[in-house]
C-alpha cells in the first residue's frame, strides 16, 4: 500500500500534462490540453488532459483516470511500480512500502527457484539414491556391522 499522503505530494511536484507530453503531443486549450490518444488510433484529437486535477479522458475511447493510470496503462505496469517511477521523477524520497512487497516477493521466487535445482525431482527418488548409497559403506565396518554411536554423538538424543 502506498500511503495517500505520499500520492498527494506526487500530485503536488509532478504534472499530468508533463508526465503524459512524453507520449503524446499536446496542444494548450484554456484550462486543458489535448492531443491524439495513445491508446487508440485515431486522426483529430479526443485525449484530453485536466492538468489541475491531474486527470486523462479520452473521448474516443473513453479511456480515463489518473495521472498513475496513465502511466500503468502506458508501460503495461502495476500500481506501485507506476508510483515508483512517476516518484523518481518527481525526485521524491518514497519509503518503500508497496515497493518492498515485490522485492520480497522476488527474493522467496528466487529462493524458492534455488531450492528446486539443488533437489532431485521427487523426495523419495532422493531418499532411494542416498540409501543406495550408504549400503555398501557398511561392509566396510571392522566385522561388516556398524557399531552403534558413543552417546552424545547419536543424533535426536540428549
Ligand atoms: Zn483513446
Amino acid at each position: 500500500m502506498i500511503p495517500s499522503h505520499q500520492i498527494a505530494e506526487l500530485y503536488d511536484r509532478l504534472r499530468i500534462d508533463v508526465v503524459a507530453g512524453d507520449y503524446v503531443r499536446l496542444q494548450r486549450r484554456g484550462n486543458r490540453s489535448v492531443g491524439l490518444c495513445p491508446f487508440h488510433t485515431e486522426k483529430t484529437p479526443s485525449f484530453t488532459l485536466t492538468p489541475d486535477r491531474n486527470l486523462f479522458y479520452c473521448f474516443g475511447c473513453q479511456k480515463g483516470g489518473s495521472m498513475i493510470d496513465f502511466v500503468m496503462e502506458m508501460e503495461k505496469l502495476s500500481f506501485p511500480e507506476a508510483f515508483a517511477l512517476l516518484a523518481e521523477r518527481a525526485g521524491m524520497q518514497v519509503q518503500h512500502t508497496g515497493g518492498s512487497e515485490g522485492t520480497e516477493r522476488q527474493t522467496y521466487l528466487e529462493l524458492y527457484r534455488r531450492l528446486a535445482d539443488s533437489f532431485p525431482p521427487h523426495p523419495a527418488a532422493h531418499r532411494r539414491r542416498r540409501a543406495g548409497a550408504r549400503a555398501p559403506g557398511r561392509t566396510g565396518f571392522p566385522g561388516g556391522v556398524a557399531r552403534p554411536l558413543p552417546r552424545g554423538l547419536r543424533a535426536g538424543r540428549r
